[in-house]
């Protein structure tokens, strides 16, 4: 599902975030990237998004090899095989819930009746069918975060990538997350979560550390 082979990134000004990054995600895993910050797990997040390009190495993602691709053609990729989720949500303001997943849908050519009823699949899958019609600041914290997992997963992407998914929430709200993320994954969803948290990192099927731009195990 997702390769690097002895993947490099250096940023202008002389820094290498990763150094010969070879990994391998395969279809249906639930894989936690973690290191220290600074390690390079918001680098690796951003190539393995296709929002960024490698210095060096190559990238595999849906069965498509990345390294020859236009920015547009790597924008369709993005669009149609991966859902993100963030540490600060993202949602919009004044939405309600229904609409903030529903607009998920918006660049797929899906009628506005049927991105509804779509988004509202997606926030039953969440635990949040009773609340459709709650703009963000009417909900939790937690409930925030599963609106934002079901904006991501509304339009089916192959990969679903979250960065810190818990890092702005209390514990148990945290653990509501990681349910959703688990049972999703129990239906198929490959997912990566990128986290400092060892303890987060603990609880999940299988790790790959990384540390001063290096896997250190995979
Ligand atoms: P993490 O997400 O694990 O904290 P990052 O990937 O953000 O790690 O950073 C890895 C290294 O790359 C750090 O030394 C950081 O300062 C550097 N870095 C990250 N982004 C940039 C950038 N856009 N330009 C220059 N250096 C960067």
């Amino acid at each position: 599902m997702l390769e690097f082979t002895d993947v490099s990134k250096a940023y202008p000004g002389g820094v290498t975030a990763l150094r010969g990054v070879s990994l391998r995600v395969e279809e249906g895993e639930l894989v936690g990237i973690v290191g220290p910050s600074g390690s390079g797990k918001s680098t690796l997040l951003h190539l393995a998004g296709l929002l960024d390009r490698p210095s060096s190495g190559r990238i595999g993602l849906a069965g498509h090899q990345v390294d020859g691709l236009s920015d547009r053609q790597l924008s369709a990729l993005r669009a149609s095989c991966i859902g993100f989720v963030f540490q600060s949500f993202h949602l919009a303001s004044r939405v309600s819930a229904l609409d903030n997943v529903a607009d998920g849908l918006l660049y797929c050519g899906v009628q506005r009746a049927e991105r509804r009823s779509r988004a509202a699949e997606a926030l039953h899958k969440v635990g949040l069918s009773h609340r459709l019609d709650h703009a963000p600041h009417q909900l939790s914290g937690g409930e925030r975060q599963r609106v934002a997992i079901a904006r991501a997963i509304v339009s089916q992407p192959a990969l679903l990538y979250a960065d810190e998914p818990t890092g702005s929430l209390d514990s148990a709200s945290g653990d509501g997350v990681l349910q959703v993320l688990r049972e999703l994954h129990a239906d198929g969803t490959t997912i990566v979560i990128i986290t400092h948290d060892r303890d987060l990192a603990a609880g999940l099927p299988r790790r790959i550390a990384i540390r001063d731009g290096r896997v250190v195990t995979a």
